[in-house]
């Protein structure tokens, strides 16, 4: 019987067919220099994190002196540089393949807060964040869902803005704020107590009467610092308002695309579940004979991987119709609810391969296994975008 290291890495000498597990050749769709870049973003995130990561997860920590090789990468820009929509989730899924966390900073950073302040900001905000948000020495966050509103926030925002004199005060608690415990300012969305519309708001986090408080004790994303943001008669000014965003449906382009980075989420952390199986079914033996020469095991793994080549096939699709400018929303709800759906399997079988030790989070199957409950959860949960795209296809509308 063989004891299994922690984790034999997935691109080690002694490869096995496939070993970056890109079976449909992905990569080949990619101009040179993304290609370039993206394995530049797959050997740091190997390499560098993938391993160091865990611990941060096990102890609930963010790892800041990451950011500057991140931003080296391109990570801090992906929204705002000149690369494919392809490339551009590729990336994401390859910092999901060593890290959820991680890539959920980089996806609300580039999706949420670089798209926000560059398509509905003012002169001002572009020339005052957008430089240092492209380094990530600058960090912002989306404060959206609250406490009494999670999937019906659309309709029921209960935080106020209220004009005053000299610009606007805000009233209210914001809930699972991701970064925000530690970001320069938040994207704050606010009802209008005068005219009763959404709108949007940068507010710099150091304004009296904001009070962030850490969310502990998740089983899930446990490198992303969650926080309640409360507003208690915060003042801000007249230029603190985003001129593009006076009402809710600015932000459905956003929300669209964050739904597609998650969908790209889900296809990253499936190759990460399948990378640690694979692995552990070559090296663990039983009854004599490595794990993987059993058949069961052998279906187990066909599944995983099969699960996430057709989480690619749809992302494939999902980034030409972005690339055309003819993406919608029933597409980033599909990709969104078919990947956290596969994801979920494709986690629970890493998990199962790994039997005992899929329950010990340095092993990575534990973890993988807990962040997939978030991408199930967040960025609209997997029942709201299943009634998005039945609403699509039916006509009909089973939750509004
Ligand atoms: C780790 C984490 C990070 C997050 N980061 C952010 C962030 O940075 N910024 C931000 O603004 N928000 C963030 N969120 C919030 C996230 O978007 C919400 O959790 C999500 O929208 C669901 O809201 P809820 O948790 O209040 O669940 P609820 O809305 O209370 O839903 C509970 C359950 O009921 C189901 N349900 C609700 N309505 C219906 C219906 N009509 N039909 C069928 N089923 C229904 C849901 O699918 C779910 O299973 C984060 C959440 C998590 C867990």
């Amino acid at each position: 019987m063989t004891a299994p290291t922690d984790r034999n890495s997935a691109f080690s000498a002694d490869e096995p067919p496939f070993p970056d597990a890109d079976v449909f050749d992905g990569m080949s769709l990619l101009k040179p220099e993304e290609q370039e870049a993206l394995q530049a973003i797959r050997r740091h995130m190997q390499d560098q994190v993938r391993d160091q990561i865990i611990d941060y997860w096990n102890r609930e920590a963010f790892p800041f002196e990451m950011l500057p090789e991140l931003a080296d990468l391109g990570l801090g820009e992906i929204a705002v540089a000149e690369r494919s929509w392809l490339f551009r989730g590729l990336a994401y899924a390859e910092v999901a393949r060593a890290d959820v966390s991680l890539s959920t900073l980089a996806g609300i950073h580039n999706e949420l807060i670089i798209g926000m302040i560059a398509q509905l900001g003012s002169d001002t905000h572009r020339a005052q964040w957008l430089d240092k948000l492209r380094r990530f020495e600058a960090i912002g966050c989306f404060a959206m869902t609250e406490p009494d509103h999670g999937s019906d926030i659309a309709g029921g925002i209960s935080t106020t803005a209220t004009k005053t004199a000299a610009g606007w005060r805000l009233d209210g608690t914001k809930r699972w704020i991701g970064a925000g415990t530690f970001a320069d300012f938040a994207l704050v969305w606010a009802k209008d107590t005068a005219d009763g519309r959404i709108k949007g708001f940068l507010v710099p986090m150091d304004r009296p009467g904001i009070t962030a408080k850490k969310i502990h004790h998740k089983t899930g994303l446990r490198v992303m610092q969650n926080a309640d943001i409360t507003f208690d008669k915060v003042e801000i000014q007249q230029a603190d308002l985003l001129p593009g965003a006076i009402e809710f449906s600015a932000a459905n382009q956003l929300l669209r695309n964050s739904r597609v980075w998650v969908g790209w989420q889900a296809y990253g952390a499936q190759l990460h579940a399948f990378d640690v199986a694979r692995d552990y079914a070559l090296s663990r033996q039983q009854f004599g004979q490595p794990l993987a020469k059993f058949q069961l095991i052998q279906q187990e793994l066909a599944e995983m991987i099969s699960n996430a080549m057709a989480t690619f096939g749809l992302m494939y699709h999902v980034a030409r119709l972005q690339q055309e400018n003819r993406v919608q929303m029933v597409h980033a709800a599909m990709a969104k609810s078919t990947g956290s759906r596969l994801l979920r399997e494709t986690a629970a079988r890493a998990r199962n391969i790994l039997g005992g030790n899929g329950i010990v989070s340095t092993y990575e199957a534990a973890k993988i296994f807990n962040d997939a409950e978030v991408i199930h959860t967040y960025e609209g949960t997997y029942e709201i975008n299943s009634l998005i795209v039945a609403r699509a296809v039916t006509g009909v509308s089973a939750f509004v």
